[in-house]
């Protein structure tokens, strides 16, 4: 008998094939079962009935409980009322192992629950969708990356300095020295630019958020290119077709996804480069308008972001923020120093920033007045201003937090939802 995948059904109609998998789920009538197995590659029915399989078969299913590991036989059969296109005309199934009762079910369940349970809650088909695309996301991150002449780098997750300021610091013992958990892996990347012109790297990053919000994780992964020889305009035009590319990705690969998250496609079906910008200065306008309480040099909150957002049907970026409130190493505009060539792409739908990116500071002089400025500890900083003395060359780079772009693209309304193990302020289990 051939052994599949669910996934992969669809080249077996009317042949009989092998399952191995899980019963997510069973009805029964006097003389049918309907089962739904799960393999973890999808979900599909399975039609069972008594008189084709017998008196002793039938009732030995009749005992199988939810989540219990089975193996079906069956043959498969096209269905267009059937999720997945199939059905399965059970012939046989054995049980793997018996689960208990299992504590999630069909009722609704509250988010604590769900997050103490969450190792079971994995395997719920929402679950299941989002870490499908998630994986599109990453996927189409290193294609894109890659077709355009990007080297992968990896940046170290044990650090001597802060990247993205001190209060958000996870501080740990090193030897008779303290590191710190990487909040961000860019100041390598500027290393690494010098050396292969063009890179990114992807890995988690870490900050010690001490606020409750919906779109902040403590620990989530941040995908980081940086180009030598890029300014300003070429970023933003970079950052637009890699989202343009990443959001086709998905719509092209997980149409079965989006559905079960019950998606409205037409949100991410515009999502094509080039994308809307606003300056800093224009958007506190627009929010002072709206009878926002804000000035000019104050940092936007989330419902700032919100409501610059919905001004657009895209996405948009909000360049030329003051300097006083961006980080040491962003350039600041030759005409207008108390700005710099930075720019946050904001998400549509209130997600809010989804990338921070900017042209970096080349000059050595101008390095040094921002590093004594922000009283950064010299030593620990010596080898990056070293860059600005070998060969140094304008340059520009930004960070795409993945799980934020996870919650937009899925439409979720909490960013817990968007890794398999959330790490948050009042969590740290399972
Ligand atoms: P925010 O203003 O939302 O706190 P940030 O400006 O501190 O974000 P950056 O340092 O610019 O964030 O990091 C780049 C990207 O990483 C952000 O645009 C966002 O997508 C993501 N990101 C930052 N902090 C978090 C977090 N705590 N959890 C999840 N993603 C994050
Ligand atoms: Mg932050
Ligand atoms: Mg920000
Ligand atoms: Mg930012």
């Amino acid at each position: 008998m051939l052994h599949t995948s669910i996934e992969e059904i669809a080249k077996y109609n009317g042949k009989e094939v092998k399952l191995q998998g899980w019963l997510y789920n069973l009805r029964s009538s006097g003389k049918i079962h309907f089962l739904q197995v799960r393999d973890g590659s999808g979900f599909i029915q399975g039609v069972m009935v008594k008189n084709d399989v017998g008196e002793e078969l039938f009732n030995k299913v009749k005992e199988m409980s939810q989540e219990s590991s089975v193996t079906v036989e069956g043959i498969v059969k096209e269905d267009h009322r059937a999720p997945s296109g199939y059905e399965l005309s059970i012939t046989n199934v054995e049980l793997v192992h018996k689960a208990d009762e299992y504590p999630i079910s069909k009722k609704e369940h509250g988010t604590d629950f769900l997050m103490d349970h969450r190792h079971l809650w994995l395997r719920s088909p929402r679950q299941v969708a989002i870490m499908k695309i998630r994986d599109t996301l990453v996927k189409a991150t290193r294609d894109f990356f890659h077709k355009d002449g990007f080297t992968l780098v990896d940046a170290p997750i044990l650090t001597p300095s802060s990247c993205e300021g001190t209060t958000t610091l996870f501080e740990t013992d090193y030897f008779d020295t303290k590191a710190y958990l990487s909040q961000s892996g860019q100041l390598y990347m500027e290393a690494a630019a010098l050396a292969l012109g063009k890179v990114y790297c992807f890995g988690p990053t870490f900050r010690a958020e001490k606020s409750k919000t919906r779109r902040h994780l403590i620990e989530f992964w941040m995908i980081e290119p940086e180009m030598a020889y890029v300014e300003f305009e070429e970023n933003l035009q970079i950052q637009e077709n890699y989202l343009t590319y990443i959001v086709e990705e998905v719509l092209e690969h997980n149409k079965k996804e989006l559905e079960v998250l019950d998606r409205d496609l037409t949100k991410l079906e515009s999502i094509k480069a080039p994308f809307p910008r606003i300056t800093y200065d224009k958007a506190i306008e627009l929010l002072q308008e709206k009878g926002e309480d804000i000035k000019w040099g104050d940092d936007f909150g989330a419902p700032h972001e919100t409501i610059i957002a919905e001004q657009f049907q895209k996405p948009v970026f909000v360049t030329h923020y003051p300097t006083k409130i961006k980080s040491f190493y962003m350039k600041p505009d030759p005409q207008r120093p108390e700005v710099v060539l930075a720019a946050d792409l904001l998400a549509p739908e209130g997600y809010g920033e989804i990338i921070g990116g900017s042209e970096r500071i080349s000059s050595l002089d101008l390095l040094m007045e921002r590093v004594e400025q922000e009283n950064l500890p010299l030593d620990a900083y010596q080898w990056y201003i070293d860059l600005r003395k070998y060969g140094s060359v304008p340059h520009s780079g930004f960070g795409l937090g993945l799980e934020r772009t996870v919650a937009w693209v899925c439409g979720l309304d909490h960013i817990r939802e968007t890794i398999p193990f959330p790490r948050m302020l009042n969590r740290m289990y399972p």
